[in-house]
């Protein structure tokens, strides 16, 4: 294989145990430069596992994880230092303002033209008039946005994303979707987790839906339909196996009772 289409991502037999419980179990994933992949599953389904791994936050109980060429598992922290990374609910430090947060992972990231970077974001987020208040002050969208802004500032060409909308209002969805969107156009390459369908719809190259650590099935969004009238909705339920049906079952014997009397 020649270093152009060497793949952005490669694990092969990955698998994760935490004690003797079976977070993930073994699996192969590739993704190369240009691609949107995402992966989806229901809460608990190991989606965070999985990107923790890859980015060299977690060890493996087995296999063989490179990105950007670099093995994850015995160098986890050259991964760190060529990747970008939004993690699940993570928040910027409390002690710092945005602004001086912004400055710090910049600097780390030998950003040029660091000042100017930092208020660029800063406004493109609609930050300006928080950019001297605490983290610890600001609103949950508001820190997830300055995550993100400390994501995008260094315009990493592999980033690594965990639920990334979960706190935005839908105008800055848009205009993250957007930004990632072209991100991709340019060549970049995004690893993103999510239990929000739209988000495959309206992202992703590719993607997977796993379900109790298992993989059910990969591949391009319109591929996982057996049919035009499938919907991504549908192809998740009958994959993950809680069909409406089951649902209607349960609450007809009661177990969910939402009845008003
Ligand atoms: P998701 O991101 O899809 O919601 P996670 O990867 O966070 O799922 O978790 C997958 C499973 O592993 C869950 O059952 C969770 O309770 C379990 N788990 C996650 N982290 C740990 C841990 N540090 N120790 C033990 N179990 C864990």
């Amino acid at each position: 294989m020649t270093e152009e289409n060497k793949p952005m991502v490669s694990a092969v037999d990955m698998a994760k145990k935490y004690g003797d419980f079976i977070a993930l179990h073994p699996l192969n994933v590739q993704v190369h430069a240009g691609e949107f992949f995402g992966v989806f599953g229901p809460n608990g389904a190991g989606k965070s596992t999985f990107i923790k791994l890859l980015t060299g936050q977690l060890r493996p109980s087995k296999g063989r994880i490179e990105v950007l060429g670099v093995d994850a598992v015995n160098d986890p922290q050259k991964v760190k230092a060529n990747i970008g990374i939004v993690p699940e609910s993570e928040s910027p430090p409390s002690f710092l303002t945005p602004a001086e947060f912004l400055e710090f992972v910049a600097r780390l990231r030998g950003v040029e033209d660091m000042k100017n970077k930092v208020e660029h974001w800063l406004e493109w987020f609609g930050l300006q008039d928080k950019r001297d208040t605490m983290c610890k002050d600001l609103s949950k969208g508001q820190r997830q946005k300055v995550m993100l802004a400390s994501a995008f500032i260094h315009k990493p060409k592999l980033l690594f994303l965990d639920e990334p909308f979960a706190n935005l209002d839908p105008i800055y969805q848009r205009k993250c979707r957007e930004w990632l969107l072209d991100h991709v156009a340019e060549g970049g390459t995004i690893f993103l987790c999510s239990h929000v369908l739209e988000m495959a719809e309206r992202m992703c190259n590719r993607m997977a839906i796993i379900n109790d650590g298992k993989v059910l099935a990969a591949g391009t969004v319109k591929g996982l339909k057996q049919s035009e009238n499938e919907t991504l909705e549908d192809v998740f339920i009958r994959l993950v196996g809680r069909s409406i049906e089951d649902v209607e079952r349960l609450s007809d014997e009661g177990v969910v009772d939402d009845s008003e009397e």
